[in-house]
């Protein structure tokens, strides 16, 4: 099979579409704005297409404020609704317009903490058939023809059933959109050039730690997390690419503070439902892991962006 570009997709660029095409694939509304707020508004502010795509309404998550208790999944189980809402709220602070959940809203549902009994359930994300579920996301991939890809490590960060589901289907799908043999009826057959992971260097997460050690007693929440409750923490020299979203640091906040049922955020910092606080920075790191680097190859310095080497045609540097 030759790898000429399909007839629709020379013809979108024909058509001036955005040159840089950037796709996210996350679990829950709020993951999002928590790992790559400042990418997400960075690119979108340079005029990239940005796509999120979130596989479950984060219905078991923990609830915040008090007065919206009644949400919760042991009540009135109406958390993922508004959790819907917080995520349109958060993808208007971040510019991005482009957001859609896997196989439509409520499909998957969220899968709860590894080993709870939530994990069972027929419509859990984590039930999930992988290949069903990958389908899906093949169709948006056919479609948006993303450059790049960003999403979680095989763990999933931390290990949430979730997670590790966005992994392999996020990955499967990427392999799957690029088989031309596969679902011709999913679209044209696309492989994106480069794939990301999120993580964060423990040098920088070691050293954001010991500031807000120094900062605590000023600030409303009770104690300080740890650098294990970090998701995607590796050593340092893991990292290949470090993008610097200072310029949308407001940006990152207050997409976070969208997500008031799961986020409460105190500039610099901000604290999930467990109210340990942790460093909030608009600085995000990654590991590429398909594709090749695009610059920074001498010295091992870093990639400062996701579409180094990229060509418009999106065939990339591989
Ligand atoms: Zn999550």
């Amino acid at each position: 099979m030759t790898d000429l570009p399909s007839p629709k997709h020379s013809a979108s660029l024909e058509q001036g579409g955005p040159p840089r095409r950037l796709l996210l694939v996350h679990a829950h509304p709020d993951d999002e704005s928590i790992n790559n707020g400042a990418t997400m508004a960075k690119y979108a502010a340079e005029g990239a297409q940005v796509t999120l795509v979130t596989c479950t309404l984060g219905e078991e998550g923990e609830v915040i404020p008090p007065e919206l208790a009644l949400l919760a999944p042991d009540r009135d189980d109406r958390l993922g609704e508004y959790r819907v809402r917080e995520l349109t709220a958060a993808m208007s602070e971040l510019g991005v317009t482009d957001h859609r959940f896997l196989g439509g809203a409520g499909r998957y549902r969220d899968s709860g903490m590894m080993g709870a009994p939530q994990n069972r359930r027929p419509h859990s994300f984590w039930q999930a058939d992988v290949d069903e579920a990958a389908a899906a996301l093949v169709e948006i991939i056919r479609e948006v023809r993303p450059q790049v890809l960003i999403t979680y490590d095989p763990d999933g960060g931390y290990g949430h059933p979730d997670h590790i589901q966005a992994h392999r289907v996020a990955m499967r799908a990427a392999d799957l959109a690029a088989e031309p043999a596969y679902r011709r009826d999913l679209g044209e057959p696309h492989t994106i050039a480069k794939i990301y992971w999120n993580r964060a260097p423990r040098s920088v997460v070691e050293e954001g730690f010991a500031r807000l050690k120094d900062a605590l007693a000023e600030l409303p929440f009770p104690a300080s997390a740890s650098v294990d409750d970090v998701p995607g923490v590796v050593d340092d020299d893991v990292i290949t690419t470090v993008i610097d979203g200072g310029g949308f640091a407001a940006a990152k906040a207050a997409a976070m503070r969208a997500h008031a049922t799961q986020i409460e955020v105190v500039e610099p910092w901000f604290a999930l439902s467990n109210r340990l606080a942790q460093p909030l920075s608009a600085v995000e790191y990654y590991e590429l892991v398909r594709g090749e680097r695009g610059d920074g190859v001498s010295g091992g310095s870093p990639e400062t962006d996701l579409f180094a080497g990229v060509t418009e045609a999106g065939k990339g540097a591989a």
